[in-house]
């Protein structure tokens, strides 16, 4: 997700540039969709301020049965992209040098918003990712996916410390 704003940054604080995302930029196969949505730039002092929404598909994994599930979601992401170097002069600008990571515009002029979307995709990851709300997991004693059916092993009613030993017996009188 690469935008040149060569143009842009010719042009007085405020001017603003809209791009439409379509779903042509190839997703990895964390995002087998690819992501898709609006942008837009707006020039400012430093740079370009980015808006932008977007929607994402990511695969996750549920914490509780270990399938892999589809989520989408909507981002808004709002960053500003400072410029590495002054347009007229073409001398590299002194950034501020805190701890703070920033974005830049690079030499070529080109904002490129894969990282910034990335970041944005991992803080909106659930810590704990259900493929449903009511998901009931695996079997404690057998493995079973419960999502599929109730196995035979009454694992609600059983000394937890015997969990164990009885699985073991029952994959040995097989
Ligand atoms: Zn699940
Ligand atoms: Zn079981």
């Amino acid at each position: 997700m690469q935008y040149n704003v060569a143009q842009l940054l010719r042009e007085p604080t405020g001017s603003t540039r809209s791009f439409l995302v379509e779903r042509t930029f190839a997703g990895g196969p964390e995002s087998p969709e690819g992501p898709q949505g609006e942008v837009r730039i707006l020039r400012t002092h430093q740079g370009v301020l980015v808006n932008a929404e977007i929607q994402v598909e990511a695969n996750l994994t549920c914490s509780r049965c270990l399938r892999g599930f589809p989520r989408s979601s909507s981002l808004h992401i709002e960053e500003e992209f400072l410029a590495a170097v002054d347009f007229s002069t073409g001398r590299s600008i002194d950034l501020p040098s805190d701890d703070e990571p920033i974005f830049i515009i690079d030499e070529d002029n080109v904002v490129d918003l894969s990282e910034a979307l990335r970041q944005y995709v991992i803080a909106d990851e659930p810590m704990k990712p259900l493929c449903q709300a009511e998901c009931l997991g695996l079997c404690h004693v057998c493995g079973n996916d419960l999502n599929q059916g109730i196995c035979k092993c009454d694992a609600g009613s059983m000394d937890p410390r015997w969990r164990a030993l009885a699985g073991l017996l029952n994959t040995g009188s097989d």
